[in-house]
């Protein structure tokens, strides 16, 4: 069977970043990080000039990811960036990524502005979809557009993700493996 896809958002589920600035959560390193994206921020300030973004990870979280039976997918406005900077800090492979057509644009129906294009990138492959900001209007827009099997999975950006976050994920992806009841003759 094929794996279902783990479509995962990297600040909040794995860079808390909305923790207590100077209450780092217990398990997380910090980084200082340049990413091309960020100092693009900063049109009017030279590179060298521009403050490192902070960055808040627990190396504990990449074997715990691929040890999920899922196929890991970037749905983050790192994008491919997120290969270069993430990733290895986890000790993760290179991942695909979505690459969105406009970040942060706002939704005529109130959807948060990934959650169409993640319905897209599934193609009818049972999902889970991570981040710290889908609400539940995405969740039952999901349900209702979504041909195969979709979990959306909110976390707290103060936490990240958590151990029994992850079995939750595991406990998700092994009830698609059941088959159904079969029909009262
Ligand atoms: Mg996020």
């Amino acid at each position: 069977m094929t794996q279902p896809l783990l479509l995962l958002d990297v600040d909040g589920p794995l860079n808390p970043y909305a923790a207590k600035p100077h209450r780092r959560p217990d398990g997380y390193r910090t980084h200082r990080v340049k990413p091309a994206s960020w100092v693009a921020r900063f049109p009017r300030r030279p590179a060298e000039h521009v403050r490192p973004l902070r960055l808040w990870i627990n190396p504990d979280h990449g074997p715990q990811l691929l040890s999920l039976p899922f196929e890991l997918v970037w749905a983050t406005t790192w994008m491919d960036e997120a290969n270069t900077w993430i990733g290895p800090l986890l000790g993760l492979p290179r991942l695909p990524w979505i690459a969105w057509p406009e970040l942060h644009r706002e939704d005529p129906d109130g959807l948060h502005w990934k959650t169409r294009h993640l319905v897209a990138r599934a193609a009818g492959r049972p999902f889970v979809w991570v981040d710290d900001e889908l609400g539940p209007q995405d969740t039952e827009w999901i349900a209702a557009h979504h041909p195969g099997d979709a979990a959306t999975f909110r976390i707290d950006p103060r936490v990240g993700l958590r151990e029994d976050d992850f079995a939750t994920l595991r406990a998700w992806a092994a009830s698609l493996d059941e088959p159904d009841e079969p029909d009262e003759p």
